[in-house]
């Protein structure tokens, strides 16, 4: 089932996500249905908190970033691409234990604000431990751009959205197109619920 994804503005998007454990009803069922969504909306990450549950649970794919142009140079091997074809994966009760590596600047969008996209620095290498729709433990380093949908996923779960990430001098110049989002004044190609 194809979920809205809440648009910016929602006050459901800037607050802390609270953990689950096994018993959450229907745990199966809205991971299924956070897939389909994010899929139909063509993105490569999904937090609850954007279908309006505030809990922390994010699903991601990151293979698109593997599929390249056809004009693009031969040969030219996208390293932060690399091992990415089967990125398919579910966090549930993450915990970033560690941002490290070099800062890189990379445009970001977000499927709760359709159209902006915007350059965010942050660390290449993450350390995080969660757990998987079995409810099994996991830990382990990720980079490039695997790194990078997680690291936005999980500030979902924080409450944050890149715009917090970018300079004061951006937000001012998109303030207005923010405004018209949250107003429901944008065009979008899926199912969206905006706060007014
Ligand atoms: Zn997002």
């Amino acid at each position: 089932m194809i979920l809205p994804i809440l648009a910016y503005g929602d006050p459901i998007l800037n607050k802390r996500a609270q953990e689950i454990d096994e018993q959450f009803p229907e745990l199966e069922k809205l991971i299924g249905d956070m897939f389909e969504t994010m899929y139909e909306a063509n993105g490569v990450g999904l937090a609850a908190p954007q279908i309006g549950k505030s809990i922390r649970l994010f699903v991601v794919d990151a293979s698109p970033f593997t599929e390249s142009d056809e004009d693009e140079e031969d040969g030219e091997v996208d390293e932060r691409a690399v091992g990415l074809e089967d990125f398919r994966k579910v966090f549930i009760n993450p915990a970033m234990l560690e941002e490290f590596g070099e800062k890189w600047s990379f445009r970001e969008g977000c499927l709760s604000i359709p159209k902006i996209r915007e350059d965010v620095s942050r660390n290449e290498k993450i350390k995080i431990s969660w757990y998987d729709e079995e409810f099994v433990r996991h830990e382990e380093e990720f980079s490039g751009y695997a790194a990078r949908v997680i690291q936005h996923e999980y500030d979902h779960l924080e409450g944050v959205l890149f715009t917090e990430r970018i300079s004061p001098f951006r937000r001012r110049l998109i303030k207005g197109k923010l405004n018209d989002i949250t107003r429901g004044k944008v065009d979008v190609d899926y199912k969206m619920r905006f706060p007014r």
